[in-house]
């Protein structure tokens, strides 16, 4: 597949290195162009005030035309890119599955098959850190 491995971390709204049992992987999404001008990548609404995106944000917009999306319905539309060590036969391979968590296991991950042995594998959501007391 020949995926490209991201250098600006702007470029993406999601990035992860997760261990996958024996294996491992290297998960991120790009911000895709806008649907309706194509000129500008869709991401978090800034804040006029300070000029930072709002992380928290429940939709995404457009730069340019003010285009906005809902945010589960927009991540559910992107593709996520995946390089990873797969524990079942430690092959290296790519893979490319949606931004949408599906159930795996028993936990919510992002699902893909190894391209070598065609087993299913699961980036899991990251887990919460223990809140510091
Ligand atoms: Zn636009
Ligand atoms: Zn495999």
């Amino acid at each position: 597949m020949g995926l490209t491995i991201p250098e600006d971390m702007d470029d993406l709204f999601y990035f992860s290195r997760r261990a996958m049992g024996e294996g491992k992987a290297m998960a991120w999404v790009y911000r895709p162009e806008c649907l309706e001008c194509h000129k500008a990548k869709m991401g978090k609404p800034v804040n006029e005030k300070t000029g930072k995106a709002k992380i928290r944000a429940k939709e995404y917009v457009c730069p340019e035309c003010q285009h906005t999306v809902p945010k589960e319905e927009f991540e559910e539309t992107c593709q996520m890119e995946i390089a990873y060590t797969c524990p079942h036969c430690k092959k290296e391979g790519e893979a490319i599955t949606l931004y949408k968590l599906k159930s795996f296991e028993g936990v919510k991950a992002y699902v893909f098959e190894c391209e070598h042995c065609g087993k299913k594998l699961g980036i899991t959501k990251k887990m919460k850190a223990p809140k510091k007391k």
